[in-house]
């Protein structure tokens, strides 16, 4: 079964009626909140910047772009039917097959026909007497919706360095996040891979049988590991048919939304030779279970998580030949997950071939870019094609430039300058009906499981505002100062340094804020729950209709 990037169907340029439930992005998160809205009754629609369905899947279809988390465990569960209809083809699936999965949720669900391409939205404006958010796409085509959901993600805005000259260089550039559509022709050419995040480090193995010569711009290294991917057989498709319920019992309760058992042991509580056996079943295990099933004192306790690096150093010094390009490729700055660590397939093999050079940005910075290449300290080198692998403005980027505006005409990104507040990463004071699952704040693990838990609590609290006469309702300040609060306070027990771009480091001028949520998933359904157990006390509820109340 094949499915094109995008399908003539889609709903028409601008509504005929109030709509009661706009939704902004056509990711994992905005399909399943157009899919719960719908299904509860309520009128819906949702707008897309891109020219079809997936968000980030749709944006990042560089060649090597694939999931590090299990297929089925990012997928959506919500019906065990979609989930034994969709046989994913590897345990780690790759851009096409994860494109094509959602277009082939949304078909199922029948929720194209609610759903405009290539509409992104400029500006969002709240109106105090009317309770209603007027929501315009660059093509001015306006929609009145009484609430607002921006299902935009934290990682759709990317980032280009301000390197001079950048706008000078004549041949093809390229980020990453913001692929073309049509294939990018590598064959022969000179190619510069700037960057060696999750992005980078998926490209460069991929490009670089075809290419004429690959040079990679490092300007830190990180701690890669493999991502031993595979097929998954007809023996453990049929298995994770009939464990269906198990495994979401397992996904739901996890705080980190993986499969992955964790381990009950310390580093220093094994002998040598068997923490050495340990780490090398770590190195041979699936994706993240390196950091979610490994020692469990790997992200406190600092000799620990050494052991743990120096068993990837040595690694990386037994793959890769030279000697100084595998030093180079070791990081010397930061432990294991300080940063989000990426998963790699034949990452370090890469290097071992003669078209592929490693160039330290630390030890010679990048000058200027040129009509024809890129000049460091050391001197200029042509290409023929760049790419740019260097990431996003995570957590606030897109709803800092939706052109915002809630009570008063107050801008989110005003409200949000010294960094966002939030309550459960849904909320934020001041603007009423206007919510944001999957943005800052919300957890931190397998994103579509706590993305989703948001999006549950969403739809559920706007039933419960219908089933109860209200049409209006604002997060109470001392309930977001609280959560804010305890983002930033513990922020401490987070894994993440500061120079991980989870507190906006890599962005310069970005307040340093934690923007992920050190208390979990765990967290997180605890508060929900306290919501809904006080009937929405951390809330303000009203009627917009009724004028005593209209500037409640
Ligand atoms: P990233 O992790 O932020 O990496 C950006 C890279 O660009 C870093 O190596 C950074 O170097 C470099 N860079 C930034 N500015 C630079 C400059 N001025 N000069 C030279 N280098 C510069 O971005 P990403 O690789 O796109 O990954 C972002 C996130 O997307 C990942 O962490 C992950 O959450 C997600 N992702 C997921 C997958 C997956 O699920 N399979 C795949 C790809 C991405 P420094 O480290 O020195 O700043």
């Amino acid at each position: 079964m094949t499915f094109p990037d995008t399908r003539p169907e889609q709903a028409a340029a601008g509504p005929t009626a109030d709509i009661d439930v706009l939704v902004v992005g056509a990711g994992v998160t905005g399909i399943y909140q157009l899919y719960r809205a719908l299904q509860a009754g309520f009128s819906a629609q949702l707008l897309e910047a891109g020219g079809g369905v997936g968000g980030t899947w749709f944006w990042n279809r560089y060649p090597g772009a694939r999931f590090d988390s299990e297929s089925y465990t990012y997928a959506y569960l919500f019906s065990q039917e979609l989930f034994e209809a969709w046989e994913w083809n590897e345990h780690f699936a790759e851009q096409p097959e994860i494109e094509r999965y959602l277009n082939h949720v949304v078909d199922r669900f029948d929720l194209r026909r609610h759903m405009r391409f290539g509409a992104p939205v400029t500006s969002s404006t709240y109106d105090e007497s009317s309770g209603m958010w007027t929501v315009v796409t660059d093509d001015g085509t306006e929609y009145r919706t009484r609430y607002f959901v921006a299902a935009t993600g934290v990682l759709s805005v990317p980032y280009f360095p301000d390197v001079p000259g950048r706008e000078d260089f004549r041949g093809e550039s390229h980020h990453t996040g913001l692929w073309p559509t049509v294939p990018v022709d590598f064959a022969g050419k000179r190619v510069a891979v700037i960057g060696t995040g999750s992005s980078g480090v998926q490209i460069i193995p991929a490009i670089a049988g075809e290419v004429a010569s690959l040079t990679v711009y490092q300007r830190s290294a990180n701690w890669c590991t493999p991502l031993n991917n595979s097929p998954i057989s007809p023996e453990e498709q049929a298995r994770l048919r009939a464990d269906f319920d198990a495994m979401c019992e397992t996904l739901n309760t996890s705080a980190s939304g993986f499969l992955h058992p964790i381990h009950d042991r310390q580093t220093f509580d094994d002998p040598i030779h068997q923490r050495l056996a340990f780490f090398e079943s770590m190195w041979r295990s699936p994706g993240f279970s390196k950091l979610t099933s490994n020692y469990t004192d790997l992200t406190v306790n600092h000799a620990a998580n050494a052991l743990w690096c120096e068993f990837i150093a040595e690694k990386v010094r037994s793959i890769v030949r030279n000697p100084e390009t595998a030093e180079r490729l070791i990081p010397k700055d930061h432990l294991y997950a300080e940063k989000r660590p990426p998963f790699v397939t034949g990452y370090y093999e890469t290097y071992n071939n003669p078209n592929v050079s490693l160039v330290d940005l630390k030890q010679t910075p990048m000058v200027r870019l040129t009509q024809s290449g890129i000049e460091t300290s050391e001197g200029v080198r042509e290409f023929d094609v760049i790419v740019w692998a260097t990431g996003f403005d995570f957590g606030t980027g897109a709803l800092a430039r939706m052109g915002i505006r809630g009570r008063q005409d107050l801008a989110l990104e005003e409200h949000w300058a010294d960094g966002p507040k939030t309550f459960l990463g849904i909320q934020t004071a001041g603007f009423p009906n206007f919510f944001f699952p999957g943005g800052p704040h919300a957890a931190a693990g397998n994103n579509p499981r706590y993305n989703g838990d948001q999006v549950d609590f969403v739809t559920d609290t706007l039933i419960y505002l219908r089933d109860h006469g209200y049409d209006r309702i604002e997060v109470e300040v001392a309930a977001e100062e609280r959560w804010t609060e305890m983002i930033d306070t513990g922020a401490v027990l987070s894994p993440f340094g500061e120079s991980s771009y989870y507190f906006g480091s890599n962005i310069p001028g970005k307040p340093r804020k934690y923007l992920l949520n050190s208390g979990g998933r765990p967290k997180l359904f605890k508060e929900m729950r306290r919501v809904r157990d006080t009937e929405y006390e951390a809330f303000k509820l009203s009627r917009a209709s009724d004028p005593a109340e209209a500037t409640a």
